[in-house]
């Protein structure tokens, strides 16, 4: 019975050696499988293609927040998200960082100081903006805690609907619109799941206001690449802020490297804490030998 990390974290690696030498010393870690069999758990950012081998597999630990890359696991075995407290504050600082980016638009002045261009606009205040959420989860609902006392306006928009102090909370199709309409800023922070690819498509920008900026740190599926460059070059769109790729590492010759006024990071929003990681893991294992009930378990059926 083996604990199956799959990481090329050297540092990740120690810490969860070292958590689970103290807490679980009878769950061995091991980085090759060499009998599947073996593996009762697994711990993994890009899992094997074929998960039906590991047949005595009982929970797969995500070693991300968003798990669209699991859903190919049979449905009998748990999959566990991360969540870590001190990441969901890390990804929302990001949204912050990025909403004013936008509302300020930086992209636009950095790609002006790389033609040496100085052109100067009226510079939009936080109290001026409205930030328009895509999903109210842990992280959108971090993301509006901070925003908020900065002086943004925010809204939301989430599969059921929700209250949430000082934010318009929206649903259903009439609720996405009704958003796209009123934000100055569109963040993205939805999970990919057959409802949510390719979400972000011409005519979701068209139904953005019109010089309004775009932060995407959900999953890079959910964004029509070729729809998004259209809108920012016709200024339709202003700026953007992305994070998430359809292809990760981003490849040489990508249009995203080149998308105008879009400021490209390499999915850094967030990164798991590798003592907050083992402590969630050992944390559920002991849950799971007790025969209690998970944490952060997925619903495998809505797909996060
Ligand atoms: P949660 O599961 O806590 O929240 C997801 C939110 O999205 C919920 O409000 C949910 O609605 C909403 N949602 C899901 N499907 C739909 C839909 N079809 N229509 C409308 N709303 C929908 O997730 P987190 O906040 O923890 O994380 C969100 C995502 O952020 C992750 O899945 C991942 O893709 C991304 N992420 C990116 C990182 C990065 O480094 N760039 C780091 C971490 C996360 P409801 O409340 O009704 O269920």
């Amino acid at each position: 019975m083996v604990f199956w990390f799959q990481s090329t974290d050297a540092q990740r690696e120690a810490m969860f050696r070292e958590i689970f030498a103290a807490e679980l010393p009878h769950v061995p870690i091991e980085t090759e499988v060499t009998d599947p069999d073996s593996v009762r758990y697994m711990f993994s950012w890009q899992p094997p293609a074929d998960l039906s081998v590991y047949r005595n597999l009982e929970v797969l630990f995500a070693v991300s927040a968003g798990v669209d890359q699991f859903a190919h696991l049979p449905a009998h075995v748990p999959l566990i998200r991360m969540v870590d407290p001190s990441n969901l504050r890390r990804v929302a600082e990001y949204i912050v960082m990025s909403c004013f980016a936008c509302a300020r638009d930086l992209p636009r002045y950095v790609a002006q100081q790389q033609a040496g261009d100085w052109q100067a606009r009226t510079p939009a205040m936080a109290a001026d903006t409205t930030v328009g959420i895509l999903g109210l989860g842990e992280i959108g609902q971090l993301s509006a805690e901070l925003l908020r006392p900065l002086g943004f306006k925010v809204a939301g928009w989430s599969r059921s609907q929700k209250t949430v102090e000082g934010v318009t909370c929206l649903s259903g199709p009439e609720g996405l619109t009704e958003l796209l309409a009123i934000s100055d800023v569109v963040v993205c922070l939805l999970p990919l799941t057959e409802a949510t690819r390719g979400l972000m498509d011409a005519s979701f920008f068209a139904a953005m206001k019109p010089g309004a900026g775009l932060v995407h740190a959900g999953r890079g599926a959910q964004c029509d690449f070729a729809a998004l460059k259209a809108a920012l070059e016709s200024g339709h769109v202003a700026n953007a802020v992305v994070d998430v790729f359809d292809v990760e590492p981003l490849p040489e010759g990508h249009m995203a490297w080149t998308l105008p006024n879009c400021i490209v990071t390499p999915h850094v929003a967030g990164r798991l804490d590798p003592r907050q990681g083992a402590i969630n893991i050992v944390t559920n294992i002991r849950r799971h030998e007790a025969g209690e009930p998970l944490l952060w378990q997925v619903d495998r059926a809505a797909g996060y």
